[in-house]
């Protein structure tokens, strides 16, 4: 116990060693909440209490994951297997397979993902014959899933006149009517959507008082992490499971709430004190994580927002370099720099790449970073977005797996009742969907009994449906004795999915292939790995049930040593050594979809602060003055969250920077630079390059700066005047040694053997060089 306490200050272990009771740990970025409840659970194991009497839900699985070992090196990997410990989802996914069938659902419920839940809810706009330009399937979506995190069900909306107000007067007078629908079709499908899987957690607590009873008494402790984000929803399960007992600890910071526009209250934190009795307040203020400059940059831009609780956040640390401000005049131009950085960073400092994270504001912005990367060679990996399991091969494998264990599933259905082809077509299709209505039967079952049923389906169709059934109830016939690995490998070739892509023969045929090769892989890596837990057995039902759950940050997990990028929302919890944010404009960051109202700005200003508080050593800012939306290139402007940085933390480089940085890396690099794209026939010093035409815009920019530039000092002169052997300082690598010169004129080179930092090939028009 000595050993665990050592590695807490007085601060964070109060809340270790209160054993009872309810507490609160309010505290900023960086400060030890997550260290703080990792410890307080292996502190009560180490107590005595059992594993399984303790409920820790995080806000990633891979955060559940990294506790969940830190446990196990200090009590027993074996005693730490036993915690619930996951995201709300997984962990009460978990407990609706076991419960559900009090609502309804199979045990073997298929979990929808959103894009599922699209994709039907496209089909019942289409069934019910209303015009999808008003009824944007996306938007009916959102507005679906908001009902249910605010606990609103179908009947409490039909009894509410002014939601039904509100979508009459955004011309959606039938959404009501759809939202019923999709409920009807996911009931019936045996599938829950993500928003369901609290729902009705919420549904079988409230409705069935035995089971809240038994899981009461099961968590005895319970701890949260990231309880600023928690939304209604999850907030009245955690009420009504700690109910019993009280032994409830939650963790967070107010100012890192970023998830209000999925409906996120902050009011649960708030509220905490009056929801429980003797509520104990911790606050934790010193950061461990980053510089001095960038704890108290983040604290000055934090203090802008009205709204938040009092916090002191300060760091011993050492102030560390300061904040750069970087601008280009494009977003390729911002993609290079960041990647130049990175691999010079790199290479100077001996780093991994995992020791760099790009962070954005939209998912869209990570296209230009990539092409970057990946010109320079440098592995990354992309957290969200279009991942692996999206891929559409990838969701055909597992459509045909969910059928497997759920044939009521019709997504999945859907999707490969015709893939590959096999003569089933969309009228057949549509025939089966309306025999499924009037029988009130699933797809699957209406198919099951075609030949005894009265459905005009001529009988050479018949068979092929027939053939299709067969097909699947062999494969479930296999799936419930052997393991997922051995099941997929036989769908994947049976079905012909695999004949299908090798008969395509193109490079993107080829990939998909290997991407299947790829899922078969990870599937018996995930059958090996269930072996070490005590009551699982690497059955198909475990496997899907894992791929559904698992957040885009869990997934694509390799040993590589990479690079990461990720929006701002997924960034909040972790950290790395630096960090780049990048799109830092108006319009951007803050969001121009998110400036209407003050509370709106401030939840953006609190996702800028997440942002920046993930850097442990330093942090760049980088914003292009002009970018392309929505087609059309438009001005950018930086964002107001950098001037409400203190400036004594920043270091604002200035255009000229910029431009004689940018050529010196490629010709370091890449030998000589891209003249072309210089644009300039003679060069102006200090004047940024031009990628492709300039728009009139652009040159009136570098009308601008060019008499900026005139003023800034003149390296020209360095040439002639530069010999082998000479003593030379640049202002960012330092002092050198010229090993060598090259070429003549505008184009003359060095070489030059610096300190520290190796050998570099400048070329002198644009190196900053003093000679000693
Ligand atoms: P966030 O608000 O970003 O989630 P947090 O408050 O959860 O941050 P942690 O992630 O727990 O903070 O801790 C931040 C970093 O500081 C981690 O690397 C952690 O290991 C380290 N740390 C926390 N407390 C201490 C301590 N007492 N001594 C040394 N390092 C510590
Ligand atoms: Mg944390």
């Amino acid at each position: 116990m000595e050993a665990l306490l050592e590695g807490l200050n007085e601060a964070q272990r109060a809340p270790v060693l209160q054993k009872e009771g309810a507490m609160m740990v309010i505290a900023g970025a960086g400060s030890g909440k997550t260290r703080v409840l990792t410890m307080r659970i292996a502190h009560l194991m180490q107590q005595g209490v059992d594993a399984f009497n303790i409920l820790s839900l995080t806000f990633t699985n891979k955060a559940a994951r990294e506790m969940k070992s830190r446990i196990g090196t200090i009590v027993g990997n074996s005693e730490a297997k036993n915690l619930w410990m996951g995201t709300f989802h997984s962990v009460f996914a978990k407990i609706l397979r076991i419960e559900g069938h009090h609502l309804g659902f199979p045990p073997n419920f298929t979990i929808y993902d959103s894009q599922d839940s699209q994709r039907l809810i496209s089909a019942i706009i289409k069934e019910m014959g209303l015009d999808k330009d008003v009824y944007k399937y996306k938007q009916v979506h959102s507005r679906i899933s908001s009902f249910k995190n605010s606990l609103i069900t179908v009947k409490a909306y039909f009894q509410n006149p002014e939601l039904m107000e509100a979508d009459a007067m955004a011309k959606k007078p039938r959404l009501g009517e759809i939202y019923k629908e999709y409920v009807d079709r996911c009931f019936k499908a045996g599938a829950m959507d993500f928003d369901d899987l609290l729902l009705r957690t919420n549904e079988l607590l409230a409705r069935f008082p035995e089971v809240l009873a038994k899981y009461q008494k099961r968590f005895q402790y319970i701890l949260v992490d990231e309880y600023q984000d928690t939304n209604h929803s999850q907030y009245l399960i955690v009420k009504a499971l700690a109910d019993r007992y009280q032994n409830i600890c939650v963790v967070g910071d107010d100012s890192q709430s970023i998830y209000a526009f999925r409906g996120a209250n902050i009011n649960n934190i708030l509220n905490f004190q009056r929801d429980y009795d003797d509520v104990q307040v911790y606050r934790l203020e010193q950061n461990y994580r980053s510089t001095k400059n960038i704890v108290e940059a983040a604290n000055s831009v934090i203090e802008h927002n009205q709204t938040k609780l009092d916090k002191v956040v300060w760091t011993a640390n050492d102030p560390g370099p300061k904040i750069v401000v970087h601008r280009s005049l494009t977003d390729g131009e911002e993609g290079r720099y960041v990647a130049s950085n990175i691999f010079e960073t790199k290479m100077n400092q001996q780093l991994k790449h995992s020791d760099f994270a790009i962070l954005y504001r939209t998912n869209a912005q990570s296209r230009a970073m990539e092409d970057a990367l990946r010109k320079r060679e440098i592995p990354y990996r992309i957290f969200g977005g279009l991942s692996f399991y999206q891929r559409k091969e990838i969701k055909d494998v597992l459509a045909y797996l969910r059928i497997l264990i759920n044939p009521n599933d019709e997504e999945a259905l859907k999707r490969v009742i015709n893939y590959p082809a096999r003569g089933i077509g969309a009228t057949t299709l549509d025939r089966l969907t309306i025999a499924s209505k009037q029988y009130n039967r699933s797809i699957f079952e209406v198919m099951e009994n075609i030949q005894h049923l009265d459905i005009n389906i001529n009988n050479s169709t018949k068979n092929k449906l027939y053939n299709f059934v067969n097909m699947i109830h062999s494969f479930k016939i296999m799936s419930e004795n052997q393991d997922a690995f051995a099941v997929a490998e036989t769908v994947a070739r049976k079905t012909g999915l695999l004949q299908e892509l090798k008969k395509d023969g193109t490079p993107e045929g080829i990939a998909r292939i290997e991407n299947i090769e790829e899922l078969l892989n990870g599937m018996r890596d995930f059958v090996e790995g269930q072996k070490e837990i005590a009551d699982a057995t690497g059955s198909l039902t475990e496997f899907l049930e894992d791929v559904a759950l698992a957040t885009d940050m869990d997934k694509e997990v390799d040993d590589i040593d990479r690079v990461s990028l990720m929006t701002i929302h997924l960034a909040k919890g972790l950290e790395f050594p630096y960090v780049y944010i990048v799109g830092m404009e108006e319009d951007l960051f803050p969001s121009g979809m998110s400036m209407n109202t003050r509370s709106e700005l401030e939840e953006e200003r609190r996702l800028f602060y997440v942002a920046l508080t993930r850097a442990e050593k330093q942090a760049y800012l980088t914003y292009t003055e002009s970018r392309y939306r929505w087609g059309k290139l438009i001005d950018a402007e930086p964002s107001r969250f950098i001037e409400e940085i203190d400036e004594q933390f920043l270091d604002i480089q200035t255009p000229m920077d910029t431009y004689r940085y940018k050529p010196m890396i490629d010709s370091d690099i890449f030998g000589e630079p891209d003249k072309s794209k210089l644009r300039l026939k003679k060069p102006v010093s200090g004047t940024p390059p031009i990628m492709g035409k300039p728009s009139e815009e652009q040159l009136r920019k570098l009308r601008k700066l060019r008499p900026q530039a005139a003023s800034a000092p003149q390296t020209d002169e360095l040439n002639g005047k530069l010999q082998k052997g000479m003593h030379v300082e640049h202002s960012r690598f330092g002092r050198g040694q010229v090993l060598n010169l090259e070429g003549a004129g505008q184009d003359q080179k060095a070489e030059i053997q610096f300190q520290t930092g190796g050998i570099k090939k400048l070329l002198l028009r644009f190196a900053k060089l003093k000679i000693l």
